[in-house]
């Protein structure tokens, strides 16, 4: 693959990593018997061989969590303020190599990394910064007439983070970020498939001058470094990113220890067209925000429900849109689409789609992997697949309920707007929606109705550092990014002062005395 557009070292063929453990300031290899291989999915060529993390290697970064603890949480808000902003300036000069090698571990579109991933990542740095000296609380008052009380509000301790491999340079920042701008300390472990600008970040917090031991990183297998890493006696929290599936196994041994947890699961979000809805704007958000990064975002359109009379325009003008996308070399400026993160992954797409045409399930547009880029690069050794449009299946049809995570688009008429509505509810998702209506009324109801952790009205995927990012019902709880995700990473004191100096207090006549 052509890597040479964007001149990267990448590109020069520099080593890299000398390891993939991040672990009290610097980069050491691990200790466990497995190597994993990190492959740019656009082609299947080795990025980086990574020896993963042991148990040890988790003890060992829980340890030195535990001991940067007491001097990060100590220090003054404006401290660490400082440090993050250091920090949100070296990412920003670091742009290029971030974007270059998210890209290559990923497949991403160059453009997709360069636009989005890592100015994303450097603004919320920037947020944090801010953040980190606006954690609030009640006021101090006489609430029972004899004492003063206030709230002081502390780090929780160490944070053991899980994140997944699709946006793993925001998934980072979205979990070290708020855990430290809090006072925590944590040790985060990537995905395998994607460790890469997971340890570029560790190292430019250490760069920014954040102390040795706040920031870790683990790169190791879900089953053995993950569990470990969770039921970790040292671990105070665990914020997990990743799939339902997991985020339940997570919680359970969570729990056994009584960790406070936060846990950010699937999604599978609906895009309600109205019939009074700018149809051209529909059909060009659905495109954008069902193929962004080749579907791989837990808040991108995978279900469009449309109000009957619009719905044969609106499925033709998402056919015809399907069919500019640039599929091709992910370095190339120009392209729209790459790989999925994986050939496993494009796979398991195909699966999805696979059985429903099976099924008897009408495939629009798309249901393949493609032989040629629109540069001409040859696709048959990446991991992709066609944007790929379906209809003509029931809302109980697999595509319609489960998490398929690919560039797939399924389209569902409907007639009332109780019934769009009913529909959109109806998966055990609650990440994200959209409604697309002019309408004010419209709009209002389905802000109220729709059952997920965002809702946007006419549009579908920004996202903002001020704004929080959760979900509803089986897509987990709790809140990451702007000032809601310190909620997650702090716990609250009730401190209670006596004022009377009396003493014998009126209280104690319920334990010994009268009146
Ligand atoms: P995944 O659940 O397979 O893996 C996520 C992480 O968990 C990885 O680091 C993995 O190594 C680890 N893991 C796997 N088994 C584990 C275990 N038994 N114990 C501890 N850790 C374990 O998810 P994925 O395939 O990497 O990512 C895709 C999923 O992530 C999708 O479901 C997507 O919706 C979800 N996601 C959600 C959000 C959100 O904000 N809600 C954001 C991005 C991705």
């Amino acid at each position: 693959m052509d890597r040479t557009a964007v001149g990267t070292r990448l590109a020069a063929g520099t080593p890299k990593f000398p390891g993939a453990q991040y672990i009290a300031g610097e980069l050491r290899e691990g200790t466990a018997e497995e190597e994993f291989d990190v492959v740019d999915p656009a082609d299947g060529s080795l990025v980086q061989r990574v020896r993963l993390a042991s148990a040890e290697d988790v003890d060992a970064a829980v340890a030195a969590a535990r001991q940067a603890l007491p001097e990060w949480s100590g220090a003054t808000p404006g401290a660490r303020s400082e440090a993050l902003s250091r920090l949100s300036a070296l990412l920003a000069e670091r742009a290029g190599d971030l974007a270059a090698v998210e890209s290559a571990q990923t497949g991403k579109p160059i453009k997709l990394s360069t636009e989005f991933d890592v100015p994303g990542t450097v603004d919320n740095a920037a947020f944090f910064a801010g953040a980190a000296r606006n954690l609030e609380g009640k006021a101090a008052g006489e609430y029972s007439g004899d004492h003063t009380s206030y709230v002081r509000r502390e780090a929780v301790g160490v944070v053991g983070s899980i994140a997944p491999w699709n946006y793993p340079l925001q998934m980072a920042a979205w979990k070290i970020l708020p855990a430290i701008a809090a006072g925590n300390t944590i040790v985060l472990k990537p995905a395998e498939l994607t460790p890469l600008t997971s340890l570029m970040f560790a190292q430019a917090c250490t760069d920014a001058g954040i102390p040795d031991g706040v920031v870790n990183i683990v790169t190791g297998a879900g089953r053995t470094a993950g569990e470990h890493l969770v039921s970790h006696p040292g671990v105070a929290m665990v914020s997990f990113t990743g799939s339902t599936g997991v985020g339940k196994r997570v919680a359970e041994l969570a729990t056994r220890t009584v960790k406070r947890t936060h846990l950010e699961l699937g999604g599978k979000a609906p895009f309600v067209v109205f019939d009074d809805a700018d149809l051209d704007a529909a059909v060009h958000g659905a495109v954008a925000a069902s193929l962004i990064n080749s579907g791989q975002d837990c808040t991108a359109a995978t279900r469009a429900y449309v109000q009957r009379p619009l719905y044969d325009a609106f499925v033709a003008g998402v056919a015809e849109l399907y069919g500019q996308v640039r599929l091709g070399n992910p370095y190339h400026p120009q392209t729209d689409l790459g790989p999925l993160v994986s050939h496993t992954q494009r796979d398991r797409v195909a699966g999805f789609v696979d059985r429903a045409r099976a099924a008897g399930a009408v495939i629009v547009t798309g249901g393949e992997a493609p032989e040629t880029g629109h540069d001409g690069t040859d696709l048959r050794p990446g991991a992709y697949y066609r944007p790929t449009l379906i209809t003509g299946v029931g809302q109980d049809a697999e595509v319609v309920q489960s998490e398929i995570f690919g560039p797939v688009l399924v389209v569902l008429p409907f007639d009332s707007d109780d019934e769009g509505l009913r529909l959109a509810n109806d998966t055990p998702y609650g990440l994200a929606a959209s409604a697309w209506t002019r309408d004010v009324h419209r709009s209002l109801r389905a802000t109220r109705d729709l059952q997920a952790g965002c809702v946007w009205i006419n549009d579908h995927i920004p996202i903002i550092s001020e704004m929080p990012h959760g979900g509803y019902k089986s897509s987990g709880y709790g809140k990451d990014m702007s000032q809601y995700s310190l909620d997650e990473y702090t716990q609250v004191k009730h401190v209670m002062y006596d004022t009377t100096a009396v003493v014998r207090k009126d209280w104690h006549r319920t334990i010994f005395g009268d009146r």
